[in-house]
């Protein structure tokens, strides 16, 4: 049987029904996993697995290496490389995953595969499953999944709460984004009350680096330019990294994901960008970030890519003066949002 994209919006039931009529299902998370790609794929994987169901977990992206802040999760023994996945699952379900295109070497799987399973809260989400459970307001996938757990009647594990714990400080961006409500903060509470080591979880993502990155970090910002005319006059502030900061300081591309995290701090500039060149494949991989009066995820779906609204990203395949040049043009057209 082949998957026909049904863009209905699925109801937790319905997503109970289809994992309960499944003995063995194939977990797919976007390439180039952040923590809650991982965090939320790990979390329904391992809660699967404890009741019997046979998991097998991966994503569609080169290297296939854990990042490092996530190398301590529950469930890494349930990854494996994107060429052991089967090539036609009776059930794949998708984590974090706006599109197809964002599965990368997986991305042919979605088609083969009997029923698709997508579980997201990216705005940009073109519902490509044969169920998609796509709530744009949850802070974070993982979120998602723990309704999914509670309506399976699965229990919250210390395990499976260490990952979920992670998609949600991840996303949350350690609980100071807008998607911080209260229901977040009692999601964690019951994520706390199993006994996981949040200190640790938080200090592997937000405070601790290899002295390389220091380093790179310290480049990437020195060499940052900032237009204050560019976004219609709120100002852009942009930077690079290219293959030889990462092969100088020792680096892989998920290293120095935390660079837009600190170049976006300049009061100066509404828009904060960062444009990496990913070794694998020579593509630039753009990041971009708002501070609340513009619409990126818009621009980087006009881009080719997609997001949330003030945290969006997109590929290009031109090289770095071209694509500032397209970056600068969307970013002049996009309205300004209210202060
Ligand atoms: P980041 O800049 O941290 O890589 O990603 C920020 C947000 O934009 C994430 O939600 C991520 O999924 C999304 N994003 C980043 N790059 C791409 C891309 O190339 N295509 C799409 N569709 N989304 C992206
Ligand atoms: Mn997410």
């Amino acid at each position: 049987m082949t998957a026909s994209p049904s863009p209905a919006p699925a109801s937790l039931a319905d997503a109970v029904a289809l994992l309960e009529a499944h003995d063995e299902v194939v977990l797919a998370c976007h390439v180039n996993p952040d923590g809650d790609a991982l965090g939320s794929m790990l979390a329904l994987g391992l809660a699967l697995r404890d009741r019997g169901t046979r998991v097998l977990a991966s994503w569609g992206s080169r290297p296939f290496e854990v990042p490092s802040p996530y190398r301590d999760l529950p469930g890494l023994d349930l990854l494996v490389p994107a060429d052991q996945v089967p090539p036609a699952p009776a059930l794949l379900v998708t984590f974090d995953t706006g599109s197809v295109d964002r599965l990368g070497a997986l991305g042919d799987r979605v088609a083969a595969a009997g029923d698709v399973l997508v579980i997201d809260h990216h705005a940009s989400n073109t519902c490509f499953g044969t169920l998609n459970l796509v709530d744009v307001t949850a802070a974070s996938t993982a979120s998602m999944v723990v309704d999914l757990l509670d309506a399976l009647g699965l229990p919250l594990t210390r395990d499976v709460a260490a990952c979920v714990y992670t998609g949600l400080v991840t996303d949350t961006g350690s609980f100071k984004y807008v998607a911080t409500t209260p229901d977040v903060h009692r999601l964690a509470a019951r994520l706390l009350e199993t006994g996981i080591r949040h200190d640790l979880i938080s200090r592997e993502i937000w405070d601790t680096a290899s002295y390389g990155y220091v380093k790179a970090l310290g480049l990437a910002c020195a060499r940052s330019v900032l237009e204050p005319d560019e976004v219609g006059g709120l100002g852009l502030v942009w930077t690079a990294v290219g293959v030889e900061d990462l092969e100088r300081y020792g680096l892989v591309l998920a290293d120095v994901e935390g660079v837009i995290d600190v170049l976006r701090t300049a009061r100066e500039a509404e828009v904060a960008v960062v444009v990496k060149t990913d070794p694998e494949d020579g593509l630039l991989k753009v990041s971009t970030r708002s501070k609340g009066r513009v619409d990126v995820g818009s621009v980087c779906v006009s881009l080719g890519g997609g997001g949330h609204r003030f945290a969006a990203g997109f590929t290009s395949y031109e090289p770095l003066g071209q694509t500032m040049e397209r970056v600068r043009a969307a970013l002049s057209d996009v309205p300004h949002l209210p202060a």
